[in-house]
């Protein structure tokens, strides 16, 4: 809870940016609930039956013939982002403009779109236990795709659900941007974790879980494999970050039977947010470790799920806090009971 003395600004033990919980006591939920948009009537280029709306496949699940649908032989299918925002070309030398005034690097990368289910389903909520496995699948069989071409250092999962969380076309799906740099927030969560390691001799996400469940006031779920919690400066009203409970740098080393569970569990906590905070807008991301960090014990990827109800306003764009009107102890214990 805030402290007695009112708003409280906490900070981000790893990277230490700074949350303003400022839980009114009259404020309830229901104030900052999300309205919903109407339906759209568009033709949607990702349901069962327009795939020559898209690019050709990257990846079709099931794999093989098996046929786990009546309607249509794919459940899952991963395409090439047609607006990407990264240019598609790896030239062998970079025209590199390091140590001057303007630095600058060409921005090449690969984007692709996982595409989850052929039913025109709005929400990863909506989707079948099946193809929720399937798209968590999907998603570690490009990431390791892409680590295997060799052209790029990283990959961002992340899905966008809702206009306000960024997403352009609400049938269900998750993207995946690769790049040839380490994004800075990542870099600066392996620095950070490095810096930890090398001052208390032992990795800070380890520590993190062991005061979580320790405290057990933040903790959404646990089980032996992974554990859910609303981080202690949640930047939003029920963020949620979900963990390995063994250490794994790499997501893309995630054993089928963890990703499978960890499917199920993102669509559980994502239905438990959408009952509290009446279906918002979200976003889920995947922090993993770079492809060319070695070793990396020190490092855990992790699920970072953010319900968006909430707006980054002048205030906060000057200042760099978040403003947080739900503290994560109580949005913690809603999300519970709502289970
Ligand atoms: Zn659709
Ligand atoms: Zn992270």
């Amino acid at each position: 809870m805030p402290s007695e003395f009112g708003n409280e600004l906490r900070r981000d033990p790893l990277l230490g940016y700074q949350v303003v919980v400022a839980e009114g006591r009259e404020n309830r939920p229901q104030q900052w609930k999300a309205t919903i948009p109407p339906p759209s009537a568009m033709r949607c280029p990702f349901c069962g039956g327009h795939e020559d709306a898209t690019p050709e496949e990257l990846l079709v699940l099931p794999a093989g013939l098996v046929r786990q649908s009546d309607q249509f032989p794919w459940e899952v299918r991963v395409v090439p982002n047609i607006y990407p925002s990264l240019s598609p070309a790896f030239p062998e030398s970079l025209p590199v403009r390091e140590n001057t005034f303007y630095p600058s690097i060409p921005a090449s990368g690969v984007q692709e779109v996982i595409i989850e289910s052929p039913e025109h389903v709005t929400s990863f909520t909506g989707l079948s236990e099946h193809c929720a496995k399937m798209t968590f699948q999907a998603y570690q069989m490009r990431l390791n795709a892409i680590r295997n071409a060799g052209h790029c250092r990283y990959v961002q999962l992340f899905k966008n659900n809702g206009p306000a969380a960024g997403a352009s076309l609400e049938h269900s799906h998750s993207q995946l941007m690769a790049t040839r740099w380490v994004p800075a927030v990542v870099d600066q969560e392996i620095d950070a974790s490095l810096a930890y390691f090398q001052r208390h001799g032992q990795s800070y996400w380890s520590d993190l879980i062991e005061r979580e469940m320790a405290a057990g006031e933040r903790i959404v779920h646990a089980d032996e494999n992974l554990v859910a919690f609303c981080p202690f400066a949640s930047r939003m009203p029920c963020e949620v970050c979900i963990l390995p409970r063994h250490p794994q740098a790499d997501f893309g080393h995630a054993n089928s039977a963890l990703l499978e569970q960890l499917a199920l569990l993102v669509r559980s906590l994502l239905t438990q947010i959408e009952k509290v905070l009446n279906f918002p807008a979200y976003n889920y991301l995947i922090h993993t470790m770079p492809f060319d960090t070695f070793p990396a014990d020190h490092y855990h990827w992790h699920v970072e799920v953010l319900p968006r109800v909430t707006v980054r306003a002048g205030f906060e764009w000057g200042t760099g806090l978040y403003v947080n009107p739900l503290s994560p102890e109580q949005a913690a214990q809603i999300l519970r009971q709502s289970s």
